[in-house]
């Protein structure tokens, strides 16, 4: 076999979840590369568009302990409040910091404000190559690497390869896993929306007829919204006036941040559920959006996808054996499965029970709501559950670092 450059770890895709991979191992003396289609400023960097991502305190504490939190914090917004309701049905459930006893439930930053902060510390790590623009074409398992040509004719080898390459994943399609999908029938309008109350760091998801409503606080007194429809309708409110725009959302959400002022640049997604058959392959871990994609409804997606990368750090830096060793990565699936399986159905359930227009289901909506906030255990259970604190935790999110 005639290669180039052997590596311990290649990581395919520096977005959010590769890059912060590749952070995360900085101190592991691991040689590691990282494979990137899209130059970092490019406008065309699909994981680091204007979407406000909302991190939860587990999240947040992970990136503390990697040393980057800092720079994250200069451009986040902490939410100190959520708040949930179903229009046209009584019941709200209210969640708080106080009542957790945290700074904060969680934090917001736009998605391209972290890949600027993630970009900054992989282009100031040693133990790094960054090969971009580059992506895979095609790969060979054999027993102790993995070989990978590139579109560039480079050849690599690695003992490890994790593939962090986005929903579409190229390595789950050279190796021909399935995958479950569901297409949602949904499209996420994003944009920034200024209002004219102050949010005071507070969230609030609220579920309509026509879908749910997301806004998060951001600075500015902006809140960053992402606004669920029904597949064909995102249409025409994408091409609305602003004044249009605008009287439709408060239509849908009320007024509970006083009038919407303005709106920024609107976009728009997609929504499907994808779940990977098999995450973990001979000497290949697929993690963050290639191995589950999520709606966006619970803002779960990059947590989730963190959580890989914090426990896949764990898992490599805690042995002296070949990183793409059997047994390490049998470890690693056992210890996520379960929180992915969960997130993702607790996420389907969450899209079906609130996108259902049955009178019936909707008195039970509001009548859930009413008992989750007038149940102190329930509300810490949410709240543990959103904040990714509710099972065993990797060492990065318990302040330990690697
Ligand atoms: C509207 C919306 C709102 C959301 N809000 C939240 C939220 O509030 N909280 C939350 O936790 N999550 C949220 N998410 C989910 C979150 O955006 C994703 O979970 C996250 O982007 C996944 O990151 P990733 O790095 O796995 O994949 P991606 O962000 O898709 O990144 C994949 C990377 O791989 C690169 N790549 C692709 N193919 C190749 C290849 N062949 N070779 C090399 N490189 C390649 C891409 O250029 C990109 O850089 C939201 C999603 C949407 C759509």
């Amino acid at each position: 076999m005639t290669t180039d450059t052997n590596y311990d770890l290649i990581i395919v895709g520096g977005g959010m979840v590769g890059a912060s991979l590749a952070i995360a191992l900085k101190n592991s003396g691991l040689r590691i590369a990282v494979i990137e289609a899209v130059a970092p400023n490019s406008l065309q960097q699909p994981s680091y568009d204007d979407r406000g991502i909302a991190l939860a305190y587990g999240s947040q504490r992970i990136f503390e302990t990697m040393g980057i939190w800092p720079q994250l914090a200069k451009h986040s917004t902490a939410i100190s409040h959520i708040h949930v309701s179903d229009r046209g049905h009584f019941g709200v459930t209210r969640l708080s910091a106080v009542d957790e006893q945290l700074p904060a439930l969680g934090q917001v930053i736009t998605a391209r404000a972290m890949g600027q902060v993630l970009n900054a510390a992989l282009s100031a790590q040693d133990n790094l190559s960054l090969i971009c623009p580059a992506s895979v074409r095609s790969l060979q398992q054999h027993n102790d690497v993995v070989e990978l040509e590139l579109d560039n004719n480079q050849t690599l080898t690695t003992k490890l390869l994790v593939a962090a390459d986005g929903g579409q994943s190229t390595i789950r399609h050279l190796l021909k896993l399935g995958a479950l999908e569901r297409d949602y029938q949904q499209t996420a309008i994003t944009a920034n929306i200024t209002t004219e109350r102050p949010h005071n760091g507070k969230a609030f998801e609220r579920f309509t007829d026509t879908g749910p409503i997301a806004l998060l606080p951001m600075s500015d007194n902006r809140c960053s919204l992402v606004w669920t429809v029904n597949s064909g309708d995102e249409v025409a409110l994408l091409n609305a006036s602003e004044h249009e725009f605008l009287n439709q959302l408060q239509d849908r959400f009320g007024y509970r941040l006083g009038k919407f002022i303005r709106v920024g640049q609107r976009h728009h997604y997609p929504l499907k559920l994808m779940q990977a058959d098999q995450a973990v392959q001979q000497r290949i871990v697929l993690i963050g959006n290639a191995a589950h994609s999520l709606h966006p409804i619970a803002g779960q997606g990059f947590n989730l996808g963190l959580r890989d990368v914090a426990a896949l750090a764990d898992v490599l830096v805690n042995t002296n054996k070949d990183s793409g060793d059997a047994r390490l990565l049998h470890d690693y699936q056992q210890w996520r499965l379960q929180d992915q399986d969960n997130v993702i159905e607790a996420t389907s359930n969450l899209v079906n029970f609130f996108s259902n227009n049955n009178p019936l289901l909707g008195h039970c909506r509001g009548a859930a709501l009413s008992i989750i906030d007038a149940l102190p255990p329930a509300k810490h259970w949410l709240a543990q559950k959103s904040m990714g604190l509710d099972r065993k935790q990797p060492r990065l999110a318990r302040r330990i670092p690697l």
